[in-house]
């Protein structure tokens, strides 16, 4: 789930299993599809 968090007067969505920051919520929701908390083996 993406959360709205407000940083300097400006609104981020941050993605709740990584904690990552956007700018754009459908860039935070295209993230969260594709983010797994549980077996980011990807990452590496
Ligand atoms: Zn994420």
């Amino acid at each position: 789930m993406v959360a709205e968090t407000e940083r300097d007067g400006e609104t981020w969505y941050e993605c709740d299993s990584c904690g990552m920051l956007f700018d754009d919520r459908d860039d935070a929701k295209t993230h969260e599809a594709n983010c797994d908390e549980e077996d980011p083996t990807y990452i590496q």
